[in-house]
C-alpha cells in the first residue's frame, strides 16, 4: 500500500509563468538536448541540458535563447542506483546557473525513474544498470517527496513536478500522491512525464499520455524521438530530443563539415529539428528559427 507522501506547507508556485499554448509556434516547445553549453549563446532555438553541464560554467554565459535544465536522474540512478547529490546541492547548482546563464523555463526534479531496468538493475546492450531495487511506489514517494523538498528550498525557481510510474494505474496513484500533498498538477505550467522515452511509440505511452493529458495535465515528454512525438506529439506541452545526435552519428558529415559525423553540430540539429516539426501530424511549425549559423 503507497503511504501518502509527508505534507508539508504548500508553497506558492513561482510567479514567472510560461506563455499560453497558443502563443506558441505550432503549440509544443521543442527543446534540443545538447551537453555543449556555448549553444545557449549561439542559437535562440530551446535548448534542453543537464545541471552538471551548465552548473560547470566558471565564465557567466548567457542565453540568447529559451532553455531548461535536466537534473540528470537517469545517469545517477543507472550508475549508483540512488542519487548521489543531496536536494540543497542540486538547488545550488540550480542558482548558480540561473545568476551565470539566465533564467530558464523550468528544471527537472530529483525524480526516481520506473523502468523495470532501472529498479531490478541488469545490461541493455553495452548499458549496465545497478538497479534501485525499491518498488514502484518507493519510487513514486521519493520522487515526490523531494519535489516538495525542492520547492521548499527554493520556491522562486521553476522546478517541475515529474509523473512516474509504470503502467497507467500507477501514474494515476502518483496524481493522487501529488494531489494529496497539495499539489494540483493541472495547475502547473509543465509537468513532467517519466519512464516512458524507451516505449513512446507504442500503445502503451499512448494511453498514458492521453489519459494524462485529459486531467488537464500539461505534460513534458522526456526524450522523445520521431516516432513519438508523431505518435502522442500533439498531446505534449513541450518535448526534449536527442535523437538528432544519434541520427547524425550513423551518417557522413554535412557537406562541408570537416568532422568525421555531425553528432556534436549545431546547423545538423537545427536541421533535423526543422524536419521533425515539419512532419508533425497537427503541425502548423515553422522552420527552425533563430540560429546564427542556420
Ligand atoms: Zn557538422
Amino acid at each position: 500500500m503507497t503511504q501518502p507522501a509527508v505534507i508539508r506547507r504548500v508553497i506558492p508556485r513561482p510567479a514567472r509563468e510560461l506563455p499560453d499554448a497558443a502563443a506558441r509556434p505550432g503549440g509544443m516547445w521543442f527543446y534540443l538536448t545538447t551537453h555543449k553549453k556555448h549553444w545557449l549563446r549561439e542559437t535562440a532555438v530551446p535548448l534542453f541540458l543537464k545541471s552538471e553541464h551548465l552548473a560547470s560554467a566558471v565564465k557567466p554565459l548567457r542565453s540568447i535563447g529559451r532553455y531548461a535544465v535536466d537534473s540528470g536522474g537517469f545517469s545517477e540512478l543507472q550508475y549508483h542506483g540512488c542519487w548521489t547529490r543531496s536536494a540543497r546541492q542540486y538547488v545550488d547548482d540550480l542558482r548558480r546557473i540561473w545568476e551565470h546563464i539566465g533564467p530558464y523555463d523550468w528544471a527537472a526534479p530529483q525524480d526516481w525513474m520506473c523502468e523495470p531496468i532501472m529498479i531490478q538493475g541488469g545490461t541493455v546492450g553495452n548499458q549496465h544498470f545497478v538497479g534501485t531495487h525499491l518498488s514502484i511506489a518507493e519510487h513514486q514517494r521519493r520522487t515526490v517527496a523531494n519535489y516538495l523538498e525542492l520547492r521548499e528550498l527554493a520556491p522562486d525557481l521553476p522546478i517541475i513536478p515529474v509523473l512516474q510510474g509504470w503502467e497507467l494505474p500507477d501514474y494515476e496513484r502518483c496524481v493522487a500522491l501529488y494531489e494529496r500533498a497539495g499539489i494540483d498538477l493541472s495547475r502547473e505550467h509543465t509537468v513532467g512525464l517519466g519512464s516512458v522515452c524507451r516505449r513512446q511509440a507504442t500503445r502503451e505511452a499512448a494511453a498514458i499520455v492521453t489519459t494524462l493529458a485529459g486531467y488537464g495535465i500539461r505534460l513534458h515528454g522526456f526524450g522523445f524521438k520521431t516516432l513519438g512525438l508523431a505518435k502522442v506529439g500533439h498531446l505534449l506541452a513541450s518535448a526534449d530530443s536527442a535523437a538528432w545526435s544519434t541520427h547524425a552519428r550513423h551518417r557522413p558529415a554535412l557537406p562541408g563539415h570537416t568532422h568525421k559525423n555531425c553528432a556534436n553540430c549545431l546547423p545538423y540539429a537545427l536541421r533535423w529539428r526543422g524536419r521533425v516539426l515539419a512532419g508533425l501530424p497537427t503541425s502548423h511549425h515553422p522552420a527552425p528559427e533563430g540560429s546564427s549559423h542556420a
